[in-house]
């Protein structure tokens, strides 16, 4: 299949042609055909599966081919991100997309100055990428209305709940014309993400891409249990003895990015943080300078770096694990891409034991330990499988009472790894996408 095929135009082609795809992704395949036919979209995507080019191709043209030219303080679709290093992503490829188009594109979001954005809509355009709060801001100043809009993609829906974004999305909603096509893509599909693809969506086509690395053939992965007071430490060691050139990292809290950055800057090592505290340009300059190798090693939350696209990673560091299972797939999605191979390295401390057994069950596999030396936690990590077990080390047996008589059989209410009482998962399965009816599309 090409993307000829597929029906795009000429001037896609061409663009395609230069940025070097050859072969459309399975969610292209499936998205392309869809959206030029006017559909609606609910498909289940994430990064690296071409999922941008998959609603992005498809829309530059309907907005080439169809509808009036774009109005003052207007736009023609919008697509929403949930953060602002997201949006920027989406806006660099939208535009790359349409280099050969005669479309008009922006990217607005919050952390920045307002005024240049509404300076930038008055004339209008017909791409524009936003985070939800700025958009809201931008339309209650009357610098944007939507009653042009034709399409509307909500992008990483999920990421948007995850990061208390409902009721903006309900704000935002209120604010659609009802006539409009509407594409949503989410890692994962949560009831309250059934309940928004629900209210926004009409009649979609269900697109089920499975996520690139859940089986992570090309991530070799592995855990080592330390204590968490020695957790720099044996950073600062598997740095220097695998002598790590070009590594993301992620912690889970702003205070934890600085201490690290603040840590290995002082031992000379080249490194820098991006968390939702920092300005938006210094979060820029410190992804971009990490792309071209000029930092050595990015630290972030997930919050920060959900979504962003890095070529060729060669190895992921959780110095944190991941409080949402799901974000440990999206962290180790960030290496191993196209065919290469990558290492993605978790330091789990005893408090992280559940965490560690909500990843396990949700990407189906044990993750190896490897001890190292001198490292060896004084709290133990207990012992965890796929099957959402956490084993804890086996209490002593209480003794028979002399009279009770029970002998060896009392001794079955202890704990070891072969009968255990399935615990609770701290962390709810992913669950199928739901089928929706696919059939033929009412007149709206
Ligand atoms: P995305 O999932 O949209 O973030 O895309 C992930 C990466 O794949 C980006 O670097 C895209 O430029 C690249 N990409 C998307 N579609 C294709 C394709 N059909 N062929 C080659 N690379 C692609």
């Amino acid at each position: 299949m090409t993307f000829a095929t597929l029906g795009l135009i000429e001037p896609l082609l061409r663009a395609l042609e230069t940025l070097g795809y050859q072969t459309p992704t399975p969610v292209q395949a499936q998205a392309i055909p869809a959206v030029l036919a006017g559909r609606d979209l609910m498909a289940a995507a994430q990064t690296g599966t071409g999922k941008t080019a998959g609603f992005a191709l498809p829309l530059l043209q309907l907005l080439t081919l169809e509808g009036p030219k774009v109005a003052a303080n207007s736009a023609r679709a919008l697509i929403l991100c949930p953060t602002r290093e997201l949006a920027e992503q989406v806006h660099a490829s939208v535009a790359e997309y349409a280099q050969h188009l005669p479309l008009t594109t922006y990217a607005v979001y919050g952390g920045v100055s307002i005024n240049p954005q509404m300076m930038k809509l008055r004339k209008g355009v017909d791409i524009l990428v936003a985070t939800p709060g700025r958009l809201i801001d931008l339309f209650r100043q009357n610098a944007l209305k939507l009653n042009q809009l034709q399409t509307l993609v909500l992008d990483e829906a999920d990421r948007m709940l995850d990061l208390g974004f409902s009721e903006e999305l309900a704000n935002i909603y209120r604010m659609l014309p009802k006539k409009r096509q509407t594409l949503l893509f989410s890692a994962t599909f949560s009831d309250d993400i059934r309940l928004l693809a629900g209210q926004m969506l009409n009649d979609p086509l269900s697109i089920e891409v499975s996520p690139r690395n859940v089986a992570a053939n090309t991530v070799k992965q592995w855990v080592v249990p330390v204590d968490k007071k020695r957790k720099p430490e044996l950073f600062v060691h598997l740095m220097r003895k695998g002598r790590w050139k070009q590594v993301l990292v992620f912690a889970k809290t702003r205070n934890g990015v600085d201490a690290l950055v603040d840590k290995l800057q002082g031992l000379g090592v080249n490194a820098d943080g991006i968390h939702g505290d920092k300005p938006q340009a210094t979060r820029q300059r410190a992804l971009d300078r990490f792309k071209t190798s000029d930092v050595q090693i990015l630290v972030a939350t997930d919050v920060a770096a959900r979504g962003l696209d890095i070529e060729d990673l060669p190895l992921v560091v959780n110095f944190d694990l991941p409080i949402v299972a799901e974000d440990y797939i999206h962290r180790i999605g960030r290496t191993g891409r196209a065919g290469n191979t990558g290492e993605a390295i978790s330091l789990v401390c005893a408090d992280e034991v559940n965490m560690l057994s909500a990843i396990e069950m949700l990407t189906r596999q044990t993750l190896t330990r490897k001890m190292e030396p001198e490292f060896e936690p004084e709290h133990r990590v207990p012992d965890t499988d796929a099957s959402g077990q956490v084993v804890k080390k086996p209490k002593k047996p209480k003794k028979p009472k002399a009279s009770g008589g029970g002998g060896k059989r009392n001794l079955g209410k202890w704990v070891d790894s072969g009968d255990v009482a399935p615990a609770e998962p701290s962390i709810k399965p992913v669950r199928k996408v739901p089928v929706f009816n696919t059939g033929p599309r009412k007149k709206k």
